[in-house]
């Protein structure tokens, strides 16, 4: 059987969103990175989990998914994330860069429509903190029409927080 895809997000996932106080958990290492087409010294500062490389590491070896990146990081994540979480290059999915002032302008997760195009007939395992309703019932007819299709939907502060959400 062809092996599922896992479609790795970030934000959200790998990078967890500071609280309102500003605070990030302890578990994670803070690095500054510079994203293609931002000035050297205008770095963003990222936190990152060691644990979530290891773990992701474990997986890969397993052989048993594909992992790819898909994230509006697109390529940094593979040049820039992988590599601070020890990871070797995966591929990734090259999202467009709509000009939308939410991540649903739909009514699902703006990737969503990339993604299925990309996939194609491909098995799936999808890892993002923002999908809705749509995108659990987009998943679940194509399970129905025989290409198995999981979202795994992190909540981002228990994410954060045991690194296990
Ligand atoms: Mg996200």
């Amino acid at each position: 059987m062809r092996s599922p895809c896992l479609l790795l997000d970030i934000d959200g996932v790998l990078i967890p969103f500071p609280d309102a106080d500003g605070s990030t958990p302890a578990t994670h290492a803070r690095h500054d990175v510079v994203p293609t087409g931002r000035s050297a010294d205008n770095p963003v500062t990222v936190w990152l989990d060691p644990a979530h490389g290891r773990l992701l590491m474990d997986v890969i070896r397993t052989g048993l998914v594909t992992p790819v990146w898909c994230t509006s990081w697109r390529q940094d994540a593979t040049t820039l994330i992988g590599p601070l979480l020890g990871l070797p290059p995966l591929p990734y999915v090259d999202l467009p860069r709509p000009q939308i002032a939410t991540s649903h302008p739909n009514g699902y997760l703006w990737k969503r429509d990339h993604v299925d195009a990309w996939l194609a007939d491909a098995p799936a395992v999808w890892i993002d903190d923002d999908f809705t309703g749509l995108d659990h019932a987009w998943a679940a007819e194509r399970t129905a029409e025989g290409t198995a299709t999981l979202l795994v939907q992190p909540d981002p502060p228990h994410m954060v927080s045991g690194g296990r959400g």
